[in-house]
């Protein structure tokens, strides 16, 4: 997954950029990126590994620019080099050509073996420079034209920001898989996954982007177009469960709303009438537990707490780092749990190593029962459209029933949100939502290429 952001036409752009990824850190932590265009069009480029770091912000302090594009990126392992840092530049026909991406492309591998087969030569490899090369082709007569032309035969998950001379794109696919809003600072345009992001700069929020649309905005002003043919709407429901910031608006709604629904929800769905009290894997259960204890009328405590200086380096990618992983990065309220009978909200159950650990630290600290309760239904297959989900072996629910994972867990009992349900309690549901991690109603063929991460963005 990953976050974009994007300035047009302000006199401080990079650090308008800066303020805007912090915001859109928790989207990505593997790389941060942003290029600044000056006046005259010069691209720079400011990039690198982790996360937002002082170095960085004093190296953007030294650069100029009216317009900035910015990308905080988290991939999974194997693509995990400064070369998928984005955004992408590149120079062509006199030009620069920046791009930011969140989503995956389903057909880049296709796309890029084309464009190889014609010579072209790839400087990473992730997903989005295909669309680069795509952009530096086109002879469209207008950078919306272009962007147009170049996203033709793009199939799969696209937010993006791109900036051509001096004309700032913003674009996503048409079935609109990805949030992405824009606002207004002053006489500035900017453009970013969260409404979050808009909030830290003070910026007033005008809208999403829309599925299908290209906006360009330069000293003309904003046009917008839709030129792609019309899909049925697949917005991504993980973004509501799991990803974004509860102080967001994605999708046109509130993500602290849909997260207490959720909760509700599931309160209802599988209440737990005996327990004495309930608590969230945080930070991002906190919401739907919350919604659970107003549903069901039992107290919410913080019985977890999450360490938020662990980076990612300490993040192994093996089983038994991910078990340490656990320990490192929460501990349990010896205090709030022993002796209790207590409901543990979590938003999602992956692959179950890190909720079986999280049992047993609940269970270490003296809880007497432990009832597990999930704000989304068993997630059964891969995402080939920007969450980092691992493949379908890995996945505990897709090999295991109800009672399976129970037991693998050690708790007492467990309830997953129904599909149903899930999709009844987010804003605007239930239609018009991608759940195929959920359901396997995948709304494309997923990539041909059998390792999806090879050319994948992986965001
Ligand atoms: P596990 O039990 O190991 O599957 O881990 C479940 C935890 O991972 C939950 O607390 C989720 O909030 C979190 N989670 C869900 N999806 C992702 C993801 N794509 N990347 C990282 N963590 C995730």
């Amino acid at each position: 997954m990953c976050g974009i952001f994007g300035v047009h036409g302000h006199a401080d752009a990079p650090h308008i950029a800066q303020l805007g990824l912090y915001s859109l850190q928790h989207r990505g932590q593997e790389s941060v990126g942003v290029v600044s265009i000056d006046a005259t069009g010069q691209a720079r480029a400011v990039r690198t590994m982790g996360t937002l770091s002082d170095s960085l912000a004093q190296e953007l302090a030294r650069i100029p620019g009216v317009s900035a594009v910015g990308h905080t990126r988290y991939s999974t392992s194997g693509s995990s080099t400064i070369e998928n840092a984005q955004p992408v530049v590149a120079r062509s026909k006199g030009g620069y050509i920046t791009l930011a991406h969140n989503g995956n492309l389903t057909n880049a591998a296709e796309l890029r073996l084309e464009l190889e087969e014609q010579g072209s030569i790839f400087a990473s490899t992730n997903d989005s420079e295909v669309i680069v090369h795509r952009l530096a082709r086109s002879n469209a007569p207008t950078p919306s034209e272009r962007l147009a032309d170049a996203l033709s035969d793009v199939e799969g998950a696209y937010s993006l920001i791109v900036a051509m001379g001096d004309t700032l794109l913003a674009a996503r696919d048409p079935r609109g898989w990805r949030p992405l809003a824009m606002g207004r600072l002053g006489d500035a345009w900017v453009f970013a996954s969260e409404t979050c992001a808009l909030d830290i700069i003070g910026a007033t929020i005008e809208r999403d982007v829309e599925p299908g649309e290209i906006v360009a905005i330069n000293a003309n002003g904003l046009q917008t177009t839709h030129p792609f043919p019309a899909r049925e709407l697949r917005r991504c429901v993980f973004e509501y469960v799991y990803f974004a910031r509860p102080d967001s608006r994605v999708f046109g709604g509130s993500v602290d709303r849909a997260r207490r629904a959720l909760g509700r929800r599931l309160a209802q769905e599988h209440p737990a009438p005996n327990a004495d009290l309930v608590f969230s894997v945080p930070d991002s259960s906190n919401s739907a537990a919350l919604g659970f204890a107003e549903e069901s009328g039992l107290p919410y405590e913080l019985a977890l707490i999450r360490n938020h200086y662990v980076g990612r380096t300490f993040i192994q990618p093996t089983q038994a780092g991910r078990d340490a992983k656990v320990k490192v990065k929460y501990n349990a309220v010896r205090e709030v749990l022993a002796g209790k009978s207590v409901v543990m909200v979590d938003d999602s159950i992956v692959r179950g190593t890190t909720t079986r650990g999280l049992v047993a630290l609940v269970r270490g600290a003296g809880a007497r029962e432990v009832h597990m309760r999930v704000s989304s239904a068993p997630v059964t297959g891969p995402c080939y459209y920007g969450i980092d989900t691992p493949s379908r072996e890995e996945l505990i629910a897709a090999n295991s029933t109800t009672e399976e994972i129970a037991a693998h867990l050690g708790v007492d009992s467990l309830g997953y949100l129904s599909l149903d349900g899930m999709l009844g309690a987010v804003p605007s549901g239930p239609g018009g939502f991608c759940h195929a991690c959920f359901s396997g109603d995948y709304p494309t063929p997923p990539p041909t290429d059998p390792d999806k991460l090879r050319f994948g963005c992986g965001c």
